[in-house]
């Protein structure tokens, strides 16, 4: 496959395994792909329900890396909605450092109230709050989050940039759902690259809506480019699903 001359990987997760988070980072800056990453976990492990202080760990580990190659790595900061007002000062401690948005897994659904002063926290800096969906075959976990669920939370705060992860794995019941809100954008990570879905997401939801994301390294990183690079869409069009409209929405190099 030929590089991309620009890349920009919106959704990608710090392992806190040295090792491996090494092997990435070699093949990100390889590729010069600068990406936005959040840790969920700790050596290697992925934690859907931490405690408070499993996620303030994780969030310095993204602020280490943040500090160690600037200009290439944005934070996302983790937290779950069951710290209530501690996940709250957590995100204003992360975006005070610098952190350019908020990640929230499977802990809790986001139309819960629990959600709302997180977002009012990441309305403040105008940071995007990336929110995990992923409609599989089998039942989803308890408190996994629907795109019904993240619409509800978008019409609550429509001025609220929110990007649906995974183009919620089943991308057209994912991009009709989400299709009339226009504070909601989707990544394209994850899922398997199925001919015609960046096409169908981008004619739901139009080009500016649709972002580059890998889910990385847990997912083959070339195969999720691969996706953007096969979809019979304008030259134009991909450019800003690579990394324009990432870059934008991110306030990267003057843009916000
Ligand atoms: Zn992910």
């Amino acid at each position: 496959m030929k590089k991309p001359a620009s890349i920009f990987d919106i959704h990608v997760h710090l392992l806190g395994n040295a090792q491996l988070d090494a092997e990435f980072m070699a093949f990100a800056q390889n590729w010069d792909m600068p990406f936005a990453t959040s840790c969920l976990g700790s050596q290697g492990s992925m934690l859907a329900y931490p405690t408070f202080e499993q996620c303030v760990a994780a969030n310095d580990a993204v602020l280490e890396q943040m500090a160690q190659y600037p200009d290439f790595v944005y934070g996302f900061c983790y937290v779950s909605q069951q710290h209530e007002s501690s996940a709250v000062e957590e995100v204003r401690r992360c975006l005070g450092k610098g952190m350019r948005g908020v990640k929230l897994w499977v802990a809790v659904k986001v139309d819960d109230p629990r959600t709302f002063p997180i977002a009012e926290a990441a309305l403040e800096y105008n940071a995007p709050v990336l929110i995990h969906s992923y409609l599989r075959r089998e039942e989803i976990l308890p408190e996994e989050s629907k795109p019904d669920h993240i619409v509800a939370l978008a019409r609550r705060y429509p001025d609220l940039p929110i990007i649906m992860a995974h183009m919620a794995l089943r991308w057209q019941e994912g991009a009709d759902a989400v299709a009339e809100c226009p504070n909601i954008y989707v990544d394209t990570s994850g899922c398997d690259p199925e001919l015609g879905s960046v096409e169908y997401v981008i004619d739901r939801l139009g080009v500016d809506r649709v972002l580059y994301g890998s889910d990385g390294p847990g997912r083959d990183v070339l195969c999720q480019i691969a996706r953007v690079m096969a979809a019979d869409i304008s030259e134009s069009d991909r450019e800003k699903v690579l990394h324009l409209n990432a870059k934008r929405l991110l306030g990267l190099g003057g843009a916000k």
